[in-house]
């Protein structure tokens, strides 16, 4: 990632950084050198930068997993997807024997769009059980469908007026939940207070294997909520010598008022380390397109689904961008759906012309649906996107099939068009909606193959530099830590993936199958 010397064959490393880069001579100017050949049969690039990520999923792995697909947790165990509602009530009902009485059961990462036949509800979950709350999560993380008993403990029915309750034709709460308004009651009520348990220590670490395991050495936890323990905790388990990964929170802004987000992000900034970067925060506007909660343009949804749910009223990103953009505070900003992300560049925009603030590098994350138009608009701004290029391969099918139909979908995730437009571009997982992996994010914006196996939108596939530049140097723009790190260059960070192949020499198609076999972070070795 340095055109100055895009390979080399040895590199120096001295107090945690890169000393120099080069031939066996290349440190020799500044005295001693001990030589360490115990990676010689490895490949060594800039360790990974993983712009959107959230810690929560370290907490997930403590509920029954209900997904479509494979899934890796933080040990390297394997858990088989589910593929039809049978096999995930049957998985539930063995769950509730591992359980304590009373305690609420939980699931996570199922995805109804996988599957045919009747959508889940509540029935569906009465039958693992009817007297104790069953809750399943979707793996987007914007929707739930829960039980009878649940509704009841967080007292939904037919007369409750709240958005995002969802009904049957008689009128009845179906059991599924839509975004944040509807499931925080829910959430709050069962305990799931995913956020701030992920910052205790043992799950701090998980996310540290999480890391390793996919090559990454610096990773966003993009919707921290914080109080003064769990923040504590966060700053010290980081700070451990051997902790392997760069963390780097931004605040969510909803619960509090703009002001005392302003207040919490500098005192916690104040407390920063070298792994541990305060100084973001994260607004979440509209929700998930394939739970249609997404607020899309015109022509809307193919199944003519109603327009998405707000998550922030369009006048409240508006104030909340002008506050923030006033207080000098760089901000992540959720935009799935085309009106989604349009709002918040006009949002932008004002508080630009008001607050004029040339190297705010606020970041549009996901900003699915953009075309090259708002790309521009984009670009005249400084405002940079992370693009979910995963969704292509995970996603990408029933997009074209079921959500914003075939000519949207060939051209979501324009990785192109934002190269095109001169927007910096980082591309994600957003685990743990999908796994976290860079090699395989890079090889959805290169190949762009969805599940059945079809190219979508050819015209906005990137090369292989363009992708691997975006998981390193281009996330670490988005973070503001392209000065420290991605790209291995004298001066930075002694951070490095280590892989088992060459990920340029590969064959596109195999990008994926690179092998990870660890990290460097600071110098030290994290091998898996
Ligand atoms: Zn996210």
């Amino acid at each position: 990632m340095d055109p100055n010397r895009p390979e080399a064959s040895h590199v120096a490393v001295r107090e945690g950084r890169i000393l120099a880069v080069g031939g066996a001579d290349c440190a020799d100017q500044w005295g001693e050198v001990v030589h360490d050949d115990s990676l010689a049969h490895a490949v060594l690039i800039p360790g990974f930068v993983e712009g959107h990520s959230h810690m929560a999923e370290t907490v997930f792995w403590d509920y029954a997993y209900a997904g479509f697909h494979d899934r890796i947790d933080p040990d390297g165990r394997l858990w088989r997807g589910k593929t039809d509602i049978e096999t995930v009530i049957a998985d539930l009902c063995a769950h509730v024997e591992t359980q304590p009485d009373d305690a609420p059961l939980i699931a996570w990462g199922f995805d109804p769009i996988f599957l045919t036949g009747e959508r889940l509800n509540r029935d569906h979950l009465d039958q693992v059980s009817g007297d104790r709350p069953v809750v399943v999560l979707f793996s987007s993380g914007h929707l739930m469908c829960v039980n009878s008993k649940a509704l009841e403990a967080v007292g939904y029915d037919r007369e409750s007026n709240i958005e995002g309750v969802m009904r049957c034709a008689d009128g009845e709460p179906s059991g599924e939940l839509q975004e944040m308004a509807a499931m925080f009651p829910v959430m709050r009520r069962m305990g799931m207070d995913t956020r701030t348990l992920s910052h205790a220590p043992d799950y701090v670490d998980a996310f540290g294997r999480i890391c390793v395991r996919a090559g990454v050495t610096t990773a966003t936890d993009l919707f921290a909520m914080l109080t003064d323990e769990t923040a504590q905790s966060l700053i010290a388990t980081t700070a451990a010598p051997d902790y392997p990964v760069r963390v780097v929170p931004a605040v969510s802004t909803i619960h509090t008022s703009a002001e005392e987000v302003q207040a919490q992000v500098g005192s916690l900034a104040a407390q920063n380390h070298d792994k541990l970067r305060f100084g973001a925060v994260k607004l979440m506007t509209d929700g998930s397109i394939q739970g249609y909660s997404a607020r899309v343009k015109w022509p809307g949804y193919v199944g003519g689904q109603s327009n998405g749910i707000w998550n922030m009223a369009p006048e409240e990103i508006f104030r909340t961008c002008e506050m923030m953009q006033e207080a000098g505070i760089q901000m992540h900003i959720h935009t799935n759906g085309d009106e989604a992300s349009e709002v918040v560049l006009d949002a932008l925009e004002a508080a630009a012309r008001k607050h004029p603030w040339p190297g705010a590098r606020h970041v549009l994350q996901h900003a699915q649906m953009m075309g090259p138009a708002l790309f521009a608009r984009a670009a005249e701004l400084g405002v940079c996107v992370n693009l979910f290029a995963n969704h292509i391969w995970y996603f990408g099918d029933q997009h074209a099939a079921l959500t914003i139909g075939e000519d949207r979908a060939a051209r979501m995730d324009g990785c192109r068009s934002a190269l095109d437009a001169g927007v910096h571009l980082a591309i994600h997982s957003d685990a743990p909606v999908t796994p976290m992996g860079p090699l395989f994010t890079a090889w959805c914006a290169v190949n762009r193959v969805t599940t059945s196996g079809r190219v979508l939108g050819a015209a906005q596939r990137i090369s292989v530099d363009e992708a691997l530049f975006a998981i390193t140097m281009g996330a670490a723009y988005t973070l503001r830590m392209d000065g420290e790190v991605g790209s291995i260059e004298a001066g930075k960070r002694a951070d490095f993936a280590v892989l088992g192949d060459d990920p340029t020499a590969v064959d596109p198609m195999a990008l994926r199958d690179v092998p990870v076999l660890g990290t460097v972070t600071g110098g030290h070795l994290n091998l898996l």
